[in-house]
């Protein structure tokens, strides 16, 4: 993290610039700036020496207004509970723009993934299913995997969760291996959507993805699968980075050669490529290409940086990678920022079909996931320009909030408050 922004603060300051634009009670707004509920559980657990190392744990279940809370798990040691709850306040405006029939939640465990074995991370992550036990289920709460978290984690979830309630129930999590009742098409899909609104922001803007040059911050499943189906458009992806640093090369990357070089190495630079430079972080988010994608943790682009950002697109991979200040200053400079809640949403749109999957016990090929996913980001993105037009908002996150917290509003008003 570039900067100390608070992500529950920054997630309230969105919905209060919305919530200017929009014609609604605004009591009624009100309940969308705070979650419904957050667990914290201390978690105790065996290390592979005998010891007991401790860990705290969180799980927001932010809004329930159209449907089970939903969203991921993340493992990293800056995880808090600010944090947790501004992500679930996230997926809750995912979910409402992009249309699915959620509400929204996150989870998180304090802890750095890379210090743990195998068997040490699995009973983790049993122990925190055990505590999840009581709020989660394929009606209720359904987490899925986040930063640092995947398959296996979450086929572990699933398991802890059927023993413990003597059942079978794969819609309780989603992003499970195939073979646990997985979804073809889940692991790529935040990346295809990543790639699917850049491709729709440049035919809006009159230009042709093809044409367009390429930064990406963040080389992880998001970012990297993102670079990789923006080379197959004809993009040319120029430069990407992860925490060890930035590599560019002006005649453009072989995206998936240097995700195998990562897997090798751990890191992208260093990688060979024939004109291949290596820089910073800072100067990465700052080159001369046409579109900027932040694809790793929130806060990435503070002010300081956002006034540097020679960009003219900006597509958010990550959820909440931009502060607040960083998103005033590029509006000021009309630099086009298009949200996370579009742009990252193919990951939960995709699970979404993985659980009516698991419902009706009748699995797509990758084929119509991929269709469906397309059908579901364009319409998206097609409600998020008409209200930025119809209603002259100052930008697109202004407007894919706008959209969202409407739905989610005329949800609640239509159930009326009770108790
Ligand atoms: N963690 C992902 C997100 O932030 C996916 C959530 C899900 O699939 O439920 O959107």
């Amino acid at each position: 993290m570039t900067s100390e922004a608070n992500p529950f603060e920054s997630l309230q300051e969105q919905i209060d610039d919305a919530s200017a634009y929009l014609d609604v009670r605004s009591d009624l707004v009100e309940r969308l700036k705070r979650p419904e509920r957050v667990l914290e559980a201390n978690l105790s657990v065996e290390m592979d020496d005998g010891t007991i190392e401790h860990f705290k744990s969180f799980r927001s279940q932010f809004n329930g207004d159209r449907g089970p809370y939903k969203g991921g798990i993340r493992y990293h040691p800056g995880v808090t509970r600010d944090e947790v709850k501004a992500l679930s306040g996230w997926m809750v405006y995912k979910c409402a723009l992009v249309d699915i029939p959620y509400g929204g939640g996150k989870g998180g465990i304090a802890v750095d993934p890379s210090r743990y074995s195998a068997g040490e991370l699995e009973r983790l992550t049993r122990s925190f299913a055990t505590e999840l036990r009581p709020l989660i289920g394929p009606d209720v709460d359904i987490p899925a995997p986040d930063v640092n978290t995947g398959q296996r984690e979450m086929d572990w979830i699933k398991d802890t969760y059927e023993t413990l309630e003597n059942t079978t129930a794969p819609g309780t999590v989603t992003g499970k291996s195939l073979s646990a009742g997985g979804s073809a098409g889940r692991v790529r899909a935040t990346g295809r959507s990543t790639m699917l609104t850049a491709r729709e922001a440049f035919t809006y803007r009159g230009r042709d993805i093809a044409d367009a040059t390429i930064a990406v911050q963040g080389y992880g499943n998001a970012g990297s699968v993102a670079a990789e189906l923006l080379e197959d458009q004809g993009a040319t992806v120029v430069a990407v980075s992860d925490s060890s640093g930035a590599i560019y090369d002006p005649t453009g990357l072989d995206t998936r050669a240097v995700k195998s070089h990562k897997r090798k190495t751990g890191s992208v630079i260093e990688y060979e490529g024939a004109e291949t430079e290596i820089r910073s972080n800072r100067e990465l988010l700052t080159l001369d290409v046409d579109v900027l994608i932040p694809a790793a943790l929130e806060n990435a682009i503070d002010e300081s940086i956002a006034v540097d950002v020679s960009a003219d697109v900006i597509v958010e991979a990550a959820n909440g990678p931009l502060t607040p200040d960083a998103d005033a200053v590029l509006t000021d400079r009309d630099v086009a920022v298009f949200p996370d809640v579009l742009a990252n949403a193919g990951g939960v749109t995709v699970s979404y079909f993985e659980w009516v999957q698991n419902r009706q016990q009748f699995y797509w090929a990758e084929s119509r996931v991929k269709q469906e996913l397309e059908t579901i980001i364009t319409n998206a993105f097609d409600d998020l320009v008409e209200a930025y037009e119809s209603r002259e908002l100052p930008n697109f996150r202004t407007a894919a909030y706008a959209v969202a917290i409407e739905r989610v509003i005329e949800a609640y008003d239509r159930q009326g408050t009770w108790p």
